[in-house]
């Protein structure tokens, strides 16, 4: 009896499954739901899902994939995403080289250099400990050093790009010298194209707003991103360890101040020019309002809060409502800045 388009795919997952779990061991997971690893806490299942701890494991992974034609997209710590309902066909993977270390460069200043996994509010106390300052706007920012130079992250003032030097990148598809193998190159600061939350590795990201008001996500590439970011320096100076410890004890309380508690990605739209999204969204009377189980913040009206229970479609109706209301209201178009991942 000839196998239905169902079992084929079933089996396909489950070959792809051993296979990964030969290679990876336990680091891999079948059928692991997203919503446990984004902050919006809403998203389907990855067929597969796999914590990588070592570069030459992403190497070999990435390759695996490529051979097989498994769709495979990297993550951090899912601060900044929203994730599909439907989840996502084929591999998520799980940025996790933590490691860091100092270096000193002269009398004042080290250079930092940091796994793209590290997660910045914890390295930024410890930084504060050691009395270096320059990534304290990080404190509360509860992304990884990768996911912070993708959206050049930043807050009171500050950002990624005012202190990183170099990035270490996986280019997916090598180079001409690699002759397309997938290969590890530096840049310098020059080359990320870094600007207002955005820097080259967004580019091909923006999410787009059809007729209907509704966002559209950038359509799946096999491999994503095609630009890997496994790690970066930053160049750091010594100071008084009080005064920073202060600082980020400063920042930390603004949050909580500020932010609300509930499950969220920060900020959904980008601050257009001269002017706060958050502002916009209050002013146009959307504070507090919900559409199935998510929240427009009452805190924050910028945030888009889950209290329990909402979908990724319920926080789509909201992004698609702010949007529309604040361009009737004000003529603004705002722009996202929480990114739409998986299969939408
Ligand atoms: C409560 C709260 C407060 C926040 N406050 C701020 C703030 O003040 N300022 C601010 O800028 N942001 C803020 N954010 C958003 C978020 O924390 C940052 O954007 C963070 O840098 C995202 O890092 P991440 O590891 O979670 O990335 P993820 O959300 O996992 O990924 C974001 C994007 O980057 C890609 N990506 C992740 N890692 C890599 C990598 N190593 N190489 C290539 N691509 C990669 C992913 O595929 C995805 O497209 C906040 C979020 C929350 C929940």
């Amino acid at each position: 009896m000839p196998l239905s388009d169902a079992t084929r795919a079933t089996e396909t997952t489950q070959a792809m499954i051993e296979e990964l779990q030969q290679a990876f061991g336990r680091a891999v997971r079948a059928n692991e739901p997203l919503a446990r690893h984004g902050t919006f806490a809403v998203g389907g299942p990855a067929e597969a899902w796999v914590t990588i701890q070592r570069e030459d494991d992403l190497l070999r992974l990435v390759g695996l994939a490529q051979a097989r034609g498994w769709p495979l997209m990297l993550v951090g710590n899912g601060t900044n995403v929203l994730y599909a309902d439907a989840g996502a066909r084929g591999i998520v993977t799980r940025m996790a080289l933590t490691a860091w270390s100092l270096q000193a460069v002269d009398s004042e200043h080290s250079l930092l250099t940091a796994g793209a996994g590290v997660s910045l509010p914890k390295l930024v106390n410890d930084l504060a400990e050691r009395g270096l300052t320059g990534l304290e706007w990080g404190a509360g920012v509860p992304g990884t050093i990768g996911g912070a130079v993708v959206s050049n992250a930043g807050a009171h003032g500050a950002c990624t790009a005012d202190t990183l030097q170099t990035a270490r990148i996986l280019f997916t598809s090598g180079d001409t010298e690699s002759g397309g193998a997938p290969v590890i190159r530096t840049l310098r600061l020059n080359e990320l194209d870094f600007a207002y939350r955005h820097s080259r590795f967004r580019a091909a990201r923006r999410v787009d707003f059809g007729d209907d008001g509704q966002p559209v996500a950038a359509p799946r590439a096999q491999i994503e991103p095609p630009e890997m970011i496994v790690g970066a320096t930053f160049l750091l100076r010594h100071t008084d360890p009080a005064g920073v410890k202060e600082r980020v004890a400063a920042y930390r309380q603004h949050r909580k101040d500020t932010q609300p508690v509930q499950a969220s990605a920060g900020s959904v739209f980008k601050n257009p020019p001269g002017d706060h999204s958050g502002r916009l969204i209050e002013a146009a009377g959307l504070k507090g309002t919900t559409f199935g189980k998510a929240q427009i913040s009452p805190k924050h009206a910028n945030f888009i809060v889950n209290p329990g229970g909402a979908t990724a479609s319920d926080v789509v109706g909201l992004i698609a409502l702010a949007r529309r209301t604040v361009r009737e209201r004000f003529g603004v178009e705002l722009e996202l800045e929480v990114e739409l991942r998986g299969d939408w």
